[in-house]
């Protein structure tokens, strides 16, 4: 009798054992239907001896498998890839699994339509409308319906064609394939430093072994056309590319780059397809027709036929960790996923993170350096603001100097863009007479005053309610000020200095979607914006060879917190955002405010050397025995009910095994105590690098118990330490 071991797609169950009937061929990776109790639940066959079961079930006892799904099995590598995030990451790996079985109505294989053409045969019995739609209809091939609209007669005519031999039928699959890249469309010419880095990436890519690649050059190096030669060189081979960004609002862009320099557009892989799209996306991706993929984190995990290269384009990006469900970092996957395929990697930034630099001091990553910007663009002026010497006035947040700056770049028909990172109009709204603060009621978080659509909102759980116009505590009338600023209180002070001006807000409340970016950065191109004032959002990836002035408003506010890695994300975002200043052939000009001119990362930014900044960053964090020197790993409990979070998280900190290596701070409330509506502690765990924390982790976790209502969930390699 033959029996195959299922991980069926229920997270909270381990693999099972199932009989494969009489004449059913399954191997590892097929994808299966499984019965569970009354159910049928979607399965993929591992090797038994790859994921122990924890009941082994005699074979008396075992049930059959209902199917295997026409879908081609996931190949090892990705099978691989799927047991080493789970066990790395602490997941189960069925959760792991589902992010490559993305579409489950692309499991059961090819979907035809029927569809006509003419044969050129003349019916016996021809009628006006009969005639009428032949001569229309021509060459045309379509459904039913669709001929029908273009010979303007009704169903039946067409349908009485198709009877009488006038039209075949033909059956087509649903899925049109994708159009395929050319990768000469309009190869542009390389400086010589750009085609030396594209030529060792070229390499890689034909060698076909696992060869990780740190692309560090400065905003408007050229990286994107320089990793394109790679992508070219895949395409030329007929073999697939991953392209990975760090946000969604960034695929549009991308897509008409790509068509503009591989005269086809890639395929798009992120959460806002619609069903259909997704099938196709994932039948393409798994026959290996789709050549070029481009997509946000989970395009990590789907069963790429004939992957080549992957490309990881602002590897830098913190949006790349993903902290819902399976808490895992999209870069370190696709460096993991590039191993088992035993295939290039590139990694892409003009700041990369201190861990990717080490495994370059190392030897373990290449690196391919672009010195300069392309072309005539230099590297934009950086200047500090002391907002202690050079205040505001009263009220306002655009120091004199900034001003000033804004006012030429008008004059010269330029663009300008000021950066806060903080949405909404201001951060925290209190009542003047009695001190009252909004809080949202799910989280331990003020609510932001939204003035663009008159609401205040919490920005973890999204809970929203109008701006009330009397204080509930003290019913005073018109009492409620706004404290600080926000992206929406800068642009009112822009547009009370600039009536003229045009200014934009662009914030992920006004670009919530691909087209929406689209018609973002068709208004830029076409010059009817001039000053935008943007979020992290506006400082990615975006080319605008027009804008040369940006203003920094708060430099130091990513520096609160005092986390061991907030002067290296203050670096990089302000880099990134600094370099969309000046990427033409016009100079650039960048406005730091800052209270601690003095602080060694405004130093590094004025300055620009970043080699200094990074070395002593580096050693800081070997002192402190942080990333990439040990590591952490975060356990966060949480419940509704705060005394059973408390006390399962008393329990674990109880029952911490005790290791030289390791250290187990807390419990202590998490940075968010309360998030939609549950209570949150966090216990962190801090180790050598050459311990196995997750396999201590798991035994530690896995000998307690506690309630149901209690959840807890490791966060290996935290962002935040
Ligand atoms: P990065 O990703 O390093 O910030 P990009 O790849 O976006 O830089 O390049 C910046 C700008 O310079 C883009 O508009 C790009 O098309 C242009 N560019 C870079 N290299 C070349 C080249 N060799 N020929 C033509 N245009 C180039
Ligand atoms: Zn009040
Ligand atoms: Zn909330």
């Amino acid at each position: 009798m033959s029996r195959a071991r299922v991980l069926v797609m229920n997270s909270a169950l381990g693999p099972l054992d199932y009989r494969v009937p009489h004449g059913m061929q399954v191997e590892p990776g097929s994808i299966v239907v499984a019965p569970l109790g009354p159910r049928q639940l979607i399965g993929v066959v591992w090797e038994p001896e790859r994921m122990p079961s924890d009941a082994e079930v005699g074979d008396n006892r075992l049930r059959n498998l209902i199917g295997v799904l026409p879908a081609a099995p996931l190949a090892a590598p990705l099978r691989r890839l799927i047991e080493w995030t789970a066990d790395y990451y602490l997941a189960p790996p069925a959760a792991v699994a589902r992010m490559a079985l993305a579409s489950s109505s692309a499991l059961e294989g090819a979907k035809t339509v029927t569809e006509y053409r003419a044969t050129g045969l003349v019916p016996d019995r021809m009628t006006p409308q009969r005639e009428q739609a032949l001569e229309q209809i021509g060459n045309h091939q379509g459904l039913i319906r669709e001929l029908a609209t273009i010979g303007n007669v009704t169903d039946a005519v067409i349908r009485g064609l198709a009877k009488v031999g006038a039209l075949e039928a033909v059956e087509v699959d649903i899925d049109s394939p994708f159009a395929l890249p050319d990768p000469d469309f309009a190869a542009p010419a390389l400086s010589p430093d750009q085609r030396a880095a594209a030529a060792t990436l070229v390499d890689s890519v034909t060698a076909r072994a696992f060869a990780p690649t740190l692309l560090d050059g400065v905003t408007g190096s050229g990286k994107t056309e320089v990793y394109f030669e790679a992508v070219a060189a895949a395409v030329r081979e007929r073999r697939q590319t991953l392209v990975l960004l760090p946000e969604i609002a960034l695929t549009e862009p991308f897509l008409t780059r790509f068509a503009a320099r591989f005269g086809a557009k890639p395929v798009a892989w992120h959460s806002g397809l619609r069903q259909s799209q997704r099938r196709r996306a994932w039948r393409a991706i798994s026959s290996g027709q789709a050549l070029v993929t481009v997509g946000a984190r989970s395009s990590l995990f789907l069963p790429y036929a004939n992957l080549g290269l992957i490309v990881i384009d602002e590897a830098h990006e913190t949006s790349f960790k993903q902290e819902e469900g399976v808490h895992y970092h999209a870069r370190d996957v696709a460096v993991m996923r590039a191993k088992f395929e035993k295939i290039p990697v590139i990694l892409a930034s003009a700041t990369p993170a201190i861990e990717t630099r080490q495994q370059v001091a190392l030897g373990r990553y290449a690196e391919v350096k672009l010195p300069g910007r392309w072309g005539a663009a230099e590297m934009p002026a950086i200047e500090a603001i002391d907002l202690i010497a050079e205040p505001p006035e009263r009220g306002h947040w655009i120091a004199p100097r900034l001003v000033v700056a804004m006012r030429e770049t008008l004059a010269r028909h330029e663009q300008s863009l000021l950066f806060l990172n903080r949405r909404g109009y201001a951060p925290l709204t209190l009542c003047r007479t009695c001190g009252h603060r909004f809080q949202c009621p799910n989280c331990t978080a003020w609510m932001v005053e939204h003035r663009l659509v008159h609401r205040l909102a919490c920005h973890h759980c999204g809970h929203t309610e109008p701006v009330p116009t009397v204080c509930p505590e003290c019913q005073s009338e018109d009492s409620l000020v706004p404290v600080g600023p926000g992206v929406e209180r800068i642009a009112d002070e822009v547009k009370a200095l600039f009536p003229e001006a045009r200014t934009a807000v662009i914030t992920s409340d006004t670009i919530w979607s691909p087209a929406k970016a689209a018609e973002f950065v068709a208004r830029m191109e076409a010059h009817d914006i001039d000053i935008i004032v943007g979020t992290q959002l506006v400082t990615k990836g975006y080319h605008f060879p027009n804008l040369t002035l940006v203003g920094v408003i708060d430099a130091d506010l990513g520096l609160d917190g005092g986390d061991l890695r907030a002067s290296e994300r203050t670096f990089q975002q302000i880099c990134q955002v600094a370099g969309r200043a000046g990427r033409g052939a016009k100079p650039g000009h960048v406005y730091i405010q800052t209270h601690s001119p003095k602080a060694s990362v405004m130093q590094a930014l004025v300055s620009g050397d970043a080699e200094a900044f990074y070395a002593a960053e580096t050693e800081h964090r070997r002192e402190a025995g942080a990333p990439p020197f040990g590591r952490f790993a975060g356990i966060i409990v949480s419940s509704e009910d705060q005394k059973a979070a408390l006390e399962t998280a008393r329990l674990i900190g109880r029952s911490a095994p005790h290791h030289e290596a390791m250290e187990v701070y807390g419990p202590a409330p998490a940075p968010l105590a309360m998030l939609r509506g549950r209570h949150r502690f966090r216990l962190l765990v801090h180790a050598k690098r050459a311990l196995d924390v997750q396999d201590i982790i798991r035994d530690w976790l896995g000998a307690l118990d506690w309630p149901s209502k209690v959840r807890v969930v490791v966060d290996v390699d935290p962002y935040s330490f």
